[in-house]
């Protein structure tokens, strides 16, 4: 059966000097609007215990551009603005709800600029999208087709480190009906290798990724060898972001191909929930990629289930995987990292990563078994760090299972 799905369809543009101008302004005024509302509503919470709503905060917005030094405010589109608070207000909906923490300030240098126009704030006639305070439409180059017949529901317009700008059109789609199967696959993340199968394969990483590394880190050493404030910096920074762009590109191609086959193939897939903590341990930049590519994949994973009527179920990670015996169960006190295959005692030869695979597929599986009565809560095991503790106790208790929800919005940014 087909599927009704919102999905964001992204391609470059070309802005005008205006229209570069006045989203640069906007870009800025979005993210005053966020840091200023993040601010009062940290200085509530800490001083008077108060949270501030949505509602608030917006009245405070109109309030500020009656002010002389805020007035500037009033020149660009308000929607982007609004949206801004909206962001916000869904940061603090996570924090609160513990999913994310707190949320942080958007910085010039570090944070995407971009702005959200919603219907009212952009114009979409036969293929031509105008925003609101410009004349004339985008240049968008259209590298796919929209869904037959999509209108946009909302707008996002970003520019990327690397100064190129994208617009994101979030449209109404059909997603044809994958083909029945009763398949399912355990899949493990490793760092040189992007991911084993349990089914025996090994998925690299595509050929490219090496030299891209390699030249990333040129760029990075050569930045870091510029005088603070000078041009050269400014210049050898640009590079970098270049660099950065064009991986994230290519990975994410690759990513796409990798999670529809996998989706397609499969009714259930089962993978293994990366703390971030871990990641913050070991700084390595293979490591930091792999984990970007990690994250991204299960974001993909995540919506093409939905999209697919597929079922993902995420194994909590403190789940032994690797150093579990798939075959009697016994549980190794360690397994170096440079082990690629080891022999239990029971007899058993295994590969590492194909091993952890299979053990993730079997705890994915017996939690599936479970029926739908069993559905161990989303937030605790995902970020909660006081819980976490219990969690290397309770291994494969704490499985945590997504369903497959109507509706789902692919994260753009
Ligand atoms: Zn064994």
């Amino acid at each position: 059966m087909a599927r009704q799905v919102k999905r964001a369809c992204k391609y470059r543009f070309y802005p005008t000097s205006e229209q570069a101008a006045e989203l640069s302004r906007t870009f800025g005024c979005v993210r005053l609007v966020y840091n200023k509302a993040l601010e009062e509503r940290t200085r509530a919470w800490y001083d008077e215990q108060r949270r501030i709503s949505y509602a608030q905060s917006s009245a405070a917005l109109t309030q500020w551009k009656k002010t002389a030094e805020l007035a500037f405010l009033s020149e660009v589109s308000c929607v982007p603005l609004q949206q801004a608070l909206r962001h916000l207000q869904m940061a603090f909906a996570n924090f609160f709800a513990k999913r994310a923490a707190y949320p942080r300030f958007k910085s010039r240098k570090r944070s995407r600029a971009s702005a959200e126009y919603t219907r009212s704030a952009f114009t979409w006639r036969e293929g031509c999208l105008t925003l609101a305070k410009m004349t004339a439409p985008l240049d968008i180059r259209w590298s796919r087709p929209l869904p037959q017949g999509a209108e946009p529901s909302t707008v996002t317009v970003s520019r990327d480190g690397a100064g190129r700008w994208f617009v994101s059109l979030l449209c109404q789609d059909t997603i044809p009906a994958a083909p029945a199967t009763e398949n399912a696959v355990g899949v493990d993340a490793g760092i040189t290798r992007l991911m084993a199968l349990s089914t025996g394969e090994k998925i690299a990483n595509p050929g490219h990724e090496r030299r891209d590394r390699a030249r990333l880190a040129k760029a990075q050493r050569e930045l870091a060898r510029k005088a603070p404030g000078s041009a050269n910096r400014d210049k050898a920074r640009r590079k970098v972001a270049r660099v950065h762009a064009r991986i994230a590109d290519r990975r994410r191609d690759f990513l796409h191909k990798v999670s529809t086959r996998l989706v397609r193939e499969n009714q259930t897939v089962v993978i293994e929930d990366l703390a971030v903590g871990n990641m913050l341990k070991n700084r390595s930049l293979a490591r930091a990629i792999s984990d970007a590519a990690w994250r991204e994949l299960r974001s993909m994973l995540e919506y093409k289930c939905a999209w697919y009527g597929r079922e993902l179920i995420v194994i909590d990670r403190w789940f032994p995987s690797t150093k579990l015996c798939g075959t009697c169960g016994t549980v190794r006190e360690t397994l170096p990292l440079d082990v690629r295959e080891w022999t239990c005692e029971c007899g058993a030869v295994h590969d590492r990563d194909v091993n952890a695979a299979r053990n993730l597929l079997a705890a994915g599986l017996a939690v599936s078994a479970c029926g739908d009565g069993v559905r161990p809560q989303r937030g605790s095991s995902r970020t909660g760090r006081s819980s976490a503790k219990q969690e290397t106790r309770r291994a494969t208790a704490g499985v945590l299972r997504l369903q497959a929800e109507e509706e789902v919005k692919p994260g753009t940014e």
